[in-house]
């Protein structure tokens, strides 16, 4: 693994659910937006169907909100919700149109995303199918953003988008020290409240992440690291 470039002003973070950005990525937001960095979150769904035994419509709004609180403490105030359906987010033409349309008005030159690999690991259990659409219809918007006969009624064409770095993935080519921002990183996913009160058991979010990253920082050669794939644009 390298360390990612820093050479950057603006990215843009794009995730199915409230929370999946805070399991590891926004240590790595922390320490962008305390460099001077913009970061904008987008969001396929509210999470509406996250917590067992919540109807729907009272959950969409408090994750919402925690998602908001969660942003903030990492420095990042533009969330966008593109109201897909929870649990039930396709692959396909109105996704990334969704997508295309957001790159395009926030115009990032990083494009941050998560695992859409089948399995978490090789032999791990199944990722969530709305990780598997989302983090798949993020590459391919990535490329729609920059085609003006794409989407053509989606804003003007951008195609400033460097590279998509893609989190929780078997085979990390970079890696983000944060070793000084993981405690913002355990803030962050304190914020989601009534999501870790709904999992029904024991969750401890600083023992949580200090391994996942303690573990990532092993190969790193720092204390905490969250890892990524690389994959270059244009
Ligand atoms: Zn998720």
């Amino acid at each position: 693994m390298e360390p990612m470039p820093e050479d950057w002003e603006r990215a843009v973070a794009v995730v199915a659910h409230p929370d999946d950005l805070e399991y590891g990525a926004a240590s790595a937001v922390a320490r962008w937006t305390r460099q001077g960095k913009q970061v904008a979150y987008v969001l396929a769904t509210k999470g509406e169907a996250g917590i067992a035994g919540m109807a729907p419509d009272q959950v969409g709004p408090l994750r919402v909100e925690e998602e908001r609180r969660s942003a903030a403490v990492v420095g990042v105030t533009e969330v966008v919700f593109l109201d897909h359906v929870d649990g039930l987010v396709e692959y396909g033409l109105p996704l990334r149109r969704d997508l295309a349309a957001a790159f395009r008005r926030l115009r990032p030159e990083v494009v941050i995303t998560m695992s859409f690999d089948l399995t978490w690991g090789e032999e791990g259990p199944v990722n969530h199918a709305d990780h598997r659409a989302t983090g798949l219809a993020v590459l391919d918007a990535c490329r729609d953003a920059a085609n003006e006969w794409v989407f053509a009624d989606a804003g003007p064409a951008w195609s400033g988008i460097k590279a998509a770095y893609v989190s929780s993935t078997t085979a990390p080519t970079h890696f983000v020290d944060v070793t000084d921002t993981i405690d913002a990183g355990v803030a962050s996913l304190r914020e989601h409240r009534a999501y870790i009160e709904g999992l029904g058991r024991e969750f401890d979010p600083d023992e949580f992440l200090r391994n996942m990253a303690g573990y990532v920082g092993l190969g790193a050669g720092c204390e905490y690291a969250v890892a990524f794939h690389r994959y270059p644009m244009g």
